[in-house]
């Protein structure tokens, strides 16, 4: 950052001491909405009423999309379904939602099983260029989610979404956007391990974000990489104890088969509210967590 740039932040900062203005528009770093198995449209008005303002629309699967996985064709239909809802979403509310397309670890390797697992590579590879091409036309923002899956697979398949992984950090270097990571539950060494690799394809390690991160805020803030962190209050008190460099999500999955499978739509609003009554947060956490890091992460400009 350069001086200026410096001086010019600290101006904003005093002002918004200064003017006492309370914060009120949320971001939600991770969130589905599914218009066919859950509330759709209605929970992004129940995350407005809220407080909520941003949210970042993480695609589903292709069978939640009641679409036929067949070939990259399938995954070009699914992210024209998210960028639609995503419309949807800017023009029937007051918030702005941020597509982010991938492909989900658990439906890569259910790819593997279903063709091989050189083919089902080939195809998730195809399906991120195809993911690139929207960020390109500005119709998405990052790529995601994408990784390895939280449940144990095969050695083979594993090696293929660590492959898959280095494709789609090689793809964002190139777009110069953001990634979500999805992961098994993570430690320290794996916060080194994605800068290493985000290091290997020249991808700048604050594009990184972990998606359901740990609240190990300094040692993400070590390895440059954003953590996300679950909307759930004990793992933001345990965050905030390091510093507010992360970015909060509820992971919403929308669906009403699985109720309360994770938190709720208001979760991000209501639960940074919540910590500021409480003086757990400042103002001055809420404008780091929902906009200056929501920036610095996707290297965009927040309305
Ligand atoms: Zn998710």
């Amino acid at each position: 950052m350069e001086g200026s740039e410096l001086v010019q932040e600290g101006i904003e900062s005093a002002l918004r001491v200064a003017s006492f203005k309370p914060f009120s528009d949320f971001t939600d770093n991770h969130m589905h909405i599914d218009p066919i198995n859950g509330e759709g449209i209605e929970a992004v008005k129940k995350f407005e009423r809220a407080g909520g303002k941003f949210l970042f629309l993480v695609c589903k699967t292709t069978k939640d999309c009641g679409i036929e996985l067949k070939n990259e064709k399938s995954f070009a239909q699914l992210f024209d379904f998210t960028v639609n809802l995503s419309k949807q979403i800017n023009e029937k509310t007051g918030v702005k939602s941020f597509p982010v397309l991938g492909v989900h670890p658990a439906e890569f390797a259910a790819m593997c099983g279903k063709f091989s697992v050189s083919k089902a590579l080939e195809i998730a590879e195809k399906a991120i260029d195809i993911a690139g091409r929207k960020i390109s036309n500005r119709e998405a923002v990052a790529l995601g989610e994408i990784g390895r899956p939280h449940f144990e697979v095969e050695h083979e398949i594993l090696e293929a979404c660590n492959k898959l992984l280095e494709y789609a950090f090689e793809a964002a270097a190139n777009l110069g956007c953001a990634v979500q990571l999805h992961t098994e539950s993570i430690t320290e060494k794996n916060f080194k391990e994605f800068r290493k690799l985000a290091d290997s394809v020249s991808l700048d390690p604050r594009r990184v974000i972990k998606h359901y991160s740990p609240p190990l805020i300094k040692a993400a803030e070590g390895s440059g990489i954003f953590p996300s962190l679950i909307a759930s209050k004990e793992n933001i008190i345990s965050a905030r104890k390091e510093s507010s460099r992360f970015l909060m999500e509820s992971d919403y999955i929308d669906d009403l088969q699985r109720p309360g499978a994770v938190v709720g739509p208001k979760s991000v609003p209501k639960l940074s509210l919540q910590l500021l009554n409480e003086g757990i947060f400042t103002e001055e956490d809420l404008w780091k967590i929902h906009k200056d890091n929501v920036e610095e992460a996707y290297g965009i400009e927040l309305p």
